[in-house]
C-alpha cells in the first residue's frame, strides 16, 4: 500500500497492528451519534459474566454485551495503564508511541482519538481516575500532560481525599455523577471516555464492600475490616509475598467484590447515556486497560508480566454501528481507534486518514517494560494463528526467555512449546520495524519527568537535587501497590 508522508506521519493507527475491528463487525449502515469509551481499569476478562452463587457477578455488563458485539479474546497493548491507554488513544503499539516507562508520556505529534474524533465534529470529554494519567500534577511533580490532548475537557479525579484512610482513586459512583454533569450540556456529537478504578488494587471503592454485602456475616467494623483487606491485598501485590490459601480466597472475593460494585455503577452510568445522548445514537465500547494477576504464577496485580491473565481483557461494542453477536477472533482493544475512525467517518467531516492498515488480524502485539524496583526487563507478546509466543530481553537487550502456547488448549499460558525461531525472529521484526518507524516519522514519547529516580530506593538512579515528592502521593502509589 502506498501512502503519502502525511498520511504516514499520523498514521498511528496501522503502527500497532495495521488493522482495524471493522472486518470483524460487520458494521451496520447506521452511524452512531456519540461515543462512549469505557475504560475499567485492571479488569480480567474472565469476570465478565462470571457466576457465583448461581448469579452473574456483572448483569449490567452482560446485558450491554448480549446487546452488542463481545469480544471474547481481547488484548491489550501492554499489562500497565500508561503504555496501554496510550496505544487505545493512539492506536500505535507501545514500540511505536514509546510510552513505555513511567517518566514518559504521549508524543505530541502524535494523532489521539479525541483530536481525530474532534475533527470529525465531536466534542470531546474525559473523566478520569488514574495517577499515571492525570493531566497535571504539577503541585507534586508529574506534569503528565500529554494523555488530555485533544480532549475539550479532562476532569481528574486521581487525587480523592481519603475515604476509609485511603486515598486511592475516586469511586465508580462519583464518576457516574460527573458523567451526568458533563453530558447534561451535551453537544451534537459527543465523544466521553471514562475510566473507573475499581478493579485496580486495593480493589476498593469507597463502600461497596458495605453495598454489596461482603461484611454481612462479621462481626468486625467495616472500617476495621476494610484496613485489613488492603494491607492483605498490599501484602499479596509484594513480589515474593506469602500468601496462604484462606488470603487467596479472600482476595478473590474483594476482587469481585470490586467488580460486583463496578457493574453497578457501570449500569447506572447506561442510564446516564440513555437519558443524556439517548443508546440507541451512542456507541456504547467498554474494555480494560489490562487484567489482573489473582494468583496465577503466585502472583497479584499486574505490570511483571504479560501472561493472559494480565493480557486478556473484556471488549464489548453496543450500539449503533456495531452488529450483535461473540466474536472469537484474537483481537487487539488498540484497534478500537482505526476502528471508530472507519465506522465514524461516513456520517461526519471528513477526518484525516490514518493509515497504514495492512489488514492482518490474526497478528496482535503487546510489549511491556518492567520498571523498578521490579527488574529491568522488556517483554513482548505475538499473537496469532491461535498461538502466543511470549519472549523477555534482559536489560542489555539479550532474549534471555521465549515460550510458545497453544492458546485453544492452553488459553491460561501454563503450559509452554518450543517457541519457533521464526516466530521470534517475527515479533523482534515488528518491534524493530516499528520503532524505526516511530523515528522515520520523529514521533517519541515526552519525557516528562525523573520519577522513579525522584522516590524510588535504587541508589544507582536517585539523584542528590531530586525533588521531594509530596508525602501523600507516596501515600497513594503504595495504597494503589506500586511502592512497598
Ligand atoms: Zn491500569
Amino acid at each position: 500500500m502506498k501512502l503519502s508522508r502525511r498520511k504516514m506521519l499520523y498514521g498511528a493507527a496501522g503502527a500497532v497492528s495495521g488493522t482495524a475491528l471493522g472486518s470483524l463487525l460487520v458494521l451496520k449502515r447506521r452511524t452512531p451519534q456519540h461515543v462512549v469509551l469505557v475504560v475499567m481499569d485492571a479488569f480480567r476478562a474472565d469476570r465478565l459474566g462470571l457466576r457465583r452463587g448461581g448469579q452473574s457477578i456483572t448483569p449490567n455488563l452482560d446485558r450491554i454485551a448480549g446487546g452488542g458485539r463481545l469480544f471474547v479474546n481481547a488484548m491489550s497493548a501492554c499489562s500497565s495503564t500508561k503504555p496501554s491507554v496510550a496505544s487505545i488513544m493512539t492506536g500505535a503499539c507501545p514500540a511505536y508511541h514509546g510510552v513505555m516507562d513511567p517518566e514518559r508520556t504521549l508524543p505530541r505529534n502524535a494523532f489521539t482519538l479525541p483530536e481525530m474524533l474532534k475533527a470529525g465534529g465531536f466534542r470531546c470529554h474525559c473523566i478520569q481516575t488514574n495517577v499515571w494519567l492525570a493531566a497535571e500534577r504539577a503541585v507534586i511533580v508529574i506534569p503528565h500532560i500529554g494523555f488530555n490532548q485533544g480532549f475539550d475537557t479532562y476532569e481528574d479525579l486521581s487525587a480523592p481525599p481519603a475515604k476509609n484512610g485511603i486515598s486511592a482513586y475516586a469511586d465508580a459512583a462519583e464518576v457516574v455523577a460527573r458523567a451526568d454533569e458533563v453530558l447534561s450540556t451535551a453537544s451534537e456529537r459527543v465523544f466521553l471516555y471514562v475510566h473507573f478504578m475499581e478493579t485496580h488494587q486495593p480493589w476498593m471503592g469507597a463502600g461497596p464492600r458495605e453495598e454489596t454485602g461482603l461484611y454481612a456475616d462479621e462481626k468486625i467494623a467495616p472500617n476495621t475490616r476494610y484496613g485489613e483487606d488492603a494491607q492483605l491485598v498490599a501484602r499479596a501485590g509484594e513480589t515474593g509475598a506469602e500468601v496462604s490459601e484462606a488470603e487467596h480466597r479472600r482476595l478473590v472475593q474483594i476482587y469481585d467484590e470490586a467488580v460486583r460494585y463496578l457493574d453497578r455503577q457501570i449500569g447506572r452510568l447506561a442510564q446516564v447515556i440513555d437519558r443524556r445522548l439517548g443508546l440507541d445514537r451512542t456507541l456504547v465500547v467498554i474494555t480494560s486497560d489490562h487484567g489482573e494477576e489473582l494468583g496465577e504464577r503466585g502472583w497479584y496485580g499486574h505490570g511483571r508480566t504479560l501472561y493472559s491473565e494480565v493480557t486478556r481483557v473484556p471488549l464489548v461494542m453496543s450500539g449503533p454501528g456495531s452488529a450483535p453477536g461473540v466474536e472469537q477472533r484474537c483481537v487487539s482493544n488498540a484497534w478500537l481507534y482505526e476502528t471508530l475512525r472507519r465506522m465514524l467517518s461516513p456520517g461526519g467531516r471528513k477526518m484525516p486518514t490514518a493509515a497504514l492498515a495492512d489488514e492482518r488480524p490474526s497478528r496482535v502485539i503487546a510489549q511491556h517494560r518492567c520498571f523498578p524496583p521490579r527488574q529491568r526487563k522488556q517483554w513482548g507478546k505475538l499473537v496469532r494463528d491461535g498461538f502466543s509466543l511470549v519472549t523477555v530481553k534482559d536489560e542489555n537487550g539479550r532474549l534471555v526467555m521465549s515460550e510458545s502456547y497453544n492458546l485453544n488448549d492452553d488459553p491460561s499460558e501454563v503450559s509452554p512449546l518450543q517457541a519457533s525461531e521464526q516466530d521470534i525472529e517475527a515479533l523482534a521484526r515488528v518491534t524493530r520495524d516499528y520503532a524505526s518507524l516511530a523515528r522515520k516519522h520523529g514521533l517519541s514519547a515526552e519525557y516528562t519527568t525523573s520519577f522513579w529516580q525522584m522516590h524510588m530506593n535504587d541508589g544507582r538512579e536517585k539523584t542528590q537535587d531530586a525533588p521531594k515528592v509530596d508525602s501523600r502521593l507516596q501515600d497513594q502509589l503504595r495504597a494503589l501497590g506500586y511502592l512497598h
